[in-house]
């Protein structure tokens, strides 16, 4: 099973969410990741095996922000490499998600969005389930916070299968 953790606050988000996701190690997973949004845009860092290689990234590349999402992944589709590992950015790279669980229709949803010009990085549902939210916010005539909420609203109605996301935008 793999875990999400989410924070946004005053602190350093990195450590926190780091030491978050050493707490659920014991789940069980085979990479681990996070996205941090520091005014300048989403960085992500992620790296398949232990948390240790992940925290070895981050320890030579620290990210100062306060606002962050993560992950550690247990495979379901697509092989446990870099890559595959969440987070997954959108078509324009401002939407960063992770996931727990299946996306079962993503193959439907992965060819409209092909002939919308979308390409994929991974061999994962999730990275689907990242591009249609993205793709509903492009599209959209709202505005902040809502804008994004009914974004994920409306690709979480369209989608079957497990989910829990975090989702962060650069906007
Ligand atoms: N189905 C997704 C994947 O294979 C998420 C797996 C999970 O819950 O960690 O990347």
């Amino acid at each position: 099973m793999c875990g999400i953790v989410a924070y946004t606050g005053n602190r350093e988000a990195q450590p926190i969410l780091l030491d978050a996701l050493s707490r659920l190690e014991y789940r069980g997973y085979d990479s681990a990741g996070t996205a941090m949004q520091n005014g300048s845009g989403l960085r992500i860092q992620k790296k398949y095996g232990r948390l240790n290689e992940l925290s070895r990234l981050v320890q030579h590349e620290p990210v100062s922000a306060s606002a962050g999402i993560s992950h550690t992944r247990w495979a379901t589709h697509g092989e446990p490499n870099d890559t595959n590992a969440h987070p997954h950015l959108d078509h324009s790279g401002k939407l960063a998600m992770v996931h727990n669980g299946v996306i079962d229709n993503y193959q439907h949803f992965k060819a409209l969005l092909e002939k919308e010009g979308h390409q994929f990085k991974s061999s994962t549902d999730s990275e689907i389930l990242a591009h249609l939210i993205g793709e509903y916010y492009d599209g959209s005539a709202k505005h902040g916070e809502e804008r994004l909420v009914d974004a994920i609203k409306k690709a979480l109605s369209e989608v079957e299968g497990t989910y829990g996301i975090a989702v962060i935008h650069t906007e």
